[in-house]
């Protein structure tokens, strides 16, 4: 086992391959705040890339229901639970428990695989109520019970757990843009990747007797466009981009802004020690004692700072870029009352207004001699 820093836990960490970040790091920021559960995304990356034998229940892009929803079944309850106890310093903010690559007893990775049927329902009854509605009942004010949607993806980790495993160092990842890839004509089945990662986003393909993985829509991101997952996303609730290696952040990158910079965005299960590299906005109305768990401990401030974006103009400025470009942003910049966004040769992709225009129309139609009914 080689020693490797992990940013995300703020410590050094045991890994069974040296550091070797690529050049650049593809990475996504999700905002769980605006994810309405449509869909969409999921479909989207269904009939791209998983419509064929052997793939029926396998879906490189899930959306579940938070707390109680998984894909597959009790993913992460599962790991957490062989994990032991996990907690943080809270003065340094450094993680203090074990990650998947410790106590392995011999092997490279701690894991568990999941049985067939824990794919086989996904969302099944997640947004239902788990019991009976008394007769009378209402809600006053806010009430206490909560939820969330979280979409989920292969994270492309910087220490990827499948990677680690495969006893045939059949995954890779690739240094032009960090995506984690399955050579499959080298995979012989062993579904080691699939028991090693811990968001258990390798899949095991009964047909083809090999696994498979989401691979980071390549094909589009060497044409300088973002995964179809983005762009088909009706929430506007994600991001692709290219994340800066820890401590080399430029402000200008929208990713780095998010992630590195205002750190409001953050890793999913971090503990697991994976580095991975979608970043969540956590929900802003959800007990951030269960959200510890699951983002780590910047989850107060990141709420915060979602709260009062309107008071951070640049932060402000990355966000409203979401969803209003196929392509990749690069750079971006405040100029006047519009945010701008622009590719790696520095030509604009899209510029969009700081504060949504509003047109309110005369009530009286004077082209028509008519009124308009829809204004008061
Ligand atoms: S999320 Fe899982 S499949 Fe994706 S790179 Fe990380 S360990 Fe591998
Ligand atoms: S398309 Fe976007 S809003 Fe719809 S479920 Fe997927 S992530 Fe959520």
């Amino acid at each position: 086992m080689a020693t490797v820093k992990n940013w995300q836990l703020k410590k050094d960490m045991k890994y069974p391959y040296d550091e070797s970040r690529p050049n650049k790091q593809i990475a996504y920021v999700f905002d769980t705040n605006k994810c309405i559960a449509c869909q969409t995304c999921t479909v989207a990356c269904k009939t791209t890339w998983t419509s064929g034998k052997g793939e029926e229940t396998m879906f490189f892009n899930n959306v579940e229901t938070k707390p109680y929803g998984g894909y597959p079944l009790k993913w992460d309850l599962n790991t957490l639970k062989m994990m032991g106890e996990q907690s943080w310093d809270k003065a340094t903010g450094a993680y203090k428990g074990k990650t998947i690559f410790d106590d392995t007893k011999g092997e490279n990775v701690n894991g568990w695989r999941p049985a067939e049927r824990d794919y086989a329902f996904p969302n099944m009854g997640e947004d239902e109520c788990s019991a009976n509605v008394n007769k009378g009942a209402f809600f006053s004010g806010i009430h206490d019970t909560w939820m969330f949607y979280l979409a989920r993806i292969c994270n492309h980790c910087t220490y990827p757990g499948c990677l680690a495993a495969c006893p045939r160092k059949a995954i890779y990842k690739r240094p032009e843009d960090g995506i984690v890839l399955i050579d499959e004509s080298r995979c012989r089945g062993y579904k080691e990747c699939v028991k090693a990662c811990p968001y258990k986003k390798t899949f095991f393909n009964m047909v083809t007797r090999t696994s498979e993985k989401c691979i980071g829509c390549y094909p589009l991101i060497e044409q300088g466009e973002q995964p179809r997952c983005v762009q088909t996303c009706i929430g506007k609730i994600r991001m692709q981009g290219f994340l800066s290696k820890p401590g080399e952040a430029k402000a200008d990158n929208p990713i780095d802004q998010i992630v590195h910079i205002k750190k409001i965005a953050l890793p999913l299960y971090p503990q697991y020690g994976t580095e991975p590299n979608v970043y969540y906005i956590p929900p802003i109305h959800v007990p951030t004692d269960f959200l510890h768990q699951m983002f780590g401990p910047g989850v107060d401030k990141a709420v915060e700072m979602y709260k009062n974006l309107k008071n951070d103009p640049d932060l402000l400025a990355a966000f409203l870029l979401f969803g209003n470009t196929p392509k990749t942003i690069h750079h971006y910049k405040r100029e006047g009352d519009f945010t701008v966004g622009y590719n790696e040769a520095g030509e604009v992709l899209t510029k969009v207004p700081m504060t949504e225009p509003v047109y309110v129309r005369p009530y009286d139609d004077k082209d028509h001699g008519t009124f308009r009914h829809n204004t008061p």
